[in-house]
């Protein structure tokens, strides 16, 4: 390896992610699979949380592993405490701590709100609000008795800019938005940092319907200034940066990953 060859990938790595403990919610596909494998290509140790399908979790410990990683799948519901309980509990007895805690796990449920059945508003609110706070109050338990420690919430531009069909995954988002910034000053006497991350329309299951349909892909990429979707990698690359010692002095905000939608919408 030439000695810039050697620079270049020195500079791509964020040092302080080596052996740092990050627990991913919803690792198993999309953006947070991307996130558990780029951690685990920075030398994390990565906890994979998922909910059903095991055998997508065991893929992801297994390539983070091939990549000489560390890594372990933990399934806990991140709608209910005593799940989220022992998925902390496990991390703490066989990795030793929690030092980042990201909160990915999402669901969407379209409808007119008109007709919104109850019970997706409650279930959208369960997993996308009080997920986070379930997990960020477990995880920052375990972090304040280091006084260190790193949360971030994977939001989304839908945490300002309006959705309809969406009106649950707006207040959730919404929601996360003002957890995000009370928690990051109740939390930093603590030193526990807390930063949203709110992507734009990135190329993931939860966008399947939109993004296997020619005519809707389109209308999407036309309001998008940089003219494509966002890939995974993308987000995992900046939530990388975020959880690394380098962003110490970021909390209580939200970082926007999306080609310039917001501008183009005049929502920032
Ligand atoms: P995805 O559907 O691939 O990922 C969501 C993951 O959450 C899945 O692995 C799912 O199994 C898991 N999950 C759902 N309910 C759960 C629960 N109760 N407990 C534990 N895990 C659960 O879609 P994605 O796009 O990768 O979504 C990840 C996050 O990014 C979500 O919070 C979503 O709102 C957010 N987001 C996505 C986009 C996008 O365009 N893809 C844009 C903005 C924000």
């Amino acid at each position: 390896m030439s000695t810039i060859t050697a620079h270049v990938e020195q500079a791509n790595e964020y040092k302080s992610l080596k052996d740092k403990v990050v627990v991913i919610t919803g690792a198993s596909s999309g953006i947070g699979r991307a996130i558990a494998i780029e951690m685990g290509r920075q030398s994390a140790k990565v906890v994979i949380n998922y909910l059903g399908k095991p055998d997508a979790a065991e893929e992801v410990v297994r390539d983070i592993e091939n990549d000489h990683g560390t890594a372990l799948a933990i399934e806990a519901d991140v709608s209910k405490s005593d799940q989220v309980q022992h998925m902390i509990s496990q991390t703490v007895a066989q990795l030793g701590r929690v030092d980042v805690l990201v909160n990915n796990a999402g669901i969407e449920k379209e409808s007119p709100f008109l007709e919104k059945p109850e019970s997706d508003f409650d279930m959208v609110i369960a997993v996308n609000l009080k997920g986070p706070f379930l997990c960020t109050q477990a995880a920052a338990r375990d972090m304040a008795k280091r006084r260190k420690g790193t949360i971030i919430n994977i939001s989304s531009v839908h945490e300002d800019l309006p959705f309809p069909g969406y009106s649950a995954y707006c207040a959730a988002k919404g929601g996360l938005r003002m957890l995000c910034r009370d928690l990051a000053l109740e939390l930093a006497p603590h030193g526990v940092n807390v930063i949203n991350v709110a992507p734009g329309a990135i190329n993931t299951p939860i966008n399947e319907r939109t993004l296997s349909d020619p005519e809707k892909k389109l209308a999407l990429k036309r309001e998008i200034p940089l003219g494509r979707v966002g890939e995974p990698q993308e987000v995992a690359k900046l939530v990388c940066y975020l959880a690394s010692d380098d962003a110490s002095y970021i909390t209580g905000t939200t970082i926007v990953i999306d080609g310039g939608l917001m501008h183009q919408t005049g929502s920032l």
